[in-house]
């Protein structure tokens, strides 16, 4: 765990969130400036910055099979839904912990912003 990093603290419960699903290695929560109907965020409970430094593949896939598990739960598996994940300053990440968005309940354009 990174001392001061916001989703290290999400992840061990010392930050408080709406917790939707969790997996061995993984957590999703709501995203707390929600950009859709649906919006939240998968991130793995170990500390790594970005997708930049992600090295483990299965790791991703675990996050991306929760993506899907809280798709589905949210009831838009079927309408559509997208998986983000903003990389580094020109991608739009914020926070240096890597994540997925889960977006969904509505159309969304492309190509985005
Ligand atoms: P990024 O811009 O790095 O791709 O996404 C970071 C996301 O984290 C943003 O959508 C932002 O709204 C969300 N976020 C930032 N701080 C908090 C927080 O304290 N709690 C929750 N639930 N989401 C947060
Ligand atoms: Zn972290």
């Amino acid at each position: 765990m990174a001392d001061q990093c916001l989703f290290c603290r999400i992840a061990s419960g010392e930050i408080p969130a709406t917790i939707i699903a969790q997996s061995a290695r993984c957590v999703a929560f709501r995203d707390i400036n929600p950009q859709a109907p649906v919006h939240a965020l998968v991130i793995p409970r170990e500390h790594v910055t970005s997708l930049n430094t992600l090295t483990d593949g299965g790791l991703f896939g675990e996050m991306s099979l929760l993506a899907a598990q809280v798709a589905k739960d949210a009831g838009v598996a079927e309408s559509g839904w997208r998986l983000v994940a903003n990389t580094g300053h020109d991608g739009g990440q914020s926070v240096f912990h890597v994540h997925v968005h889960v977006l969904g309940g509505r159309p969304l354009r492309w190509p985005p912003g």
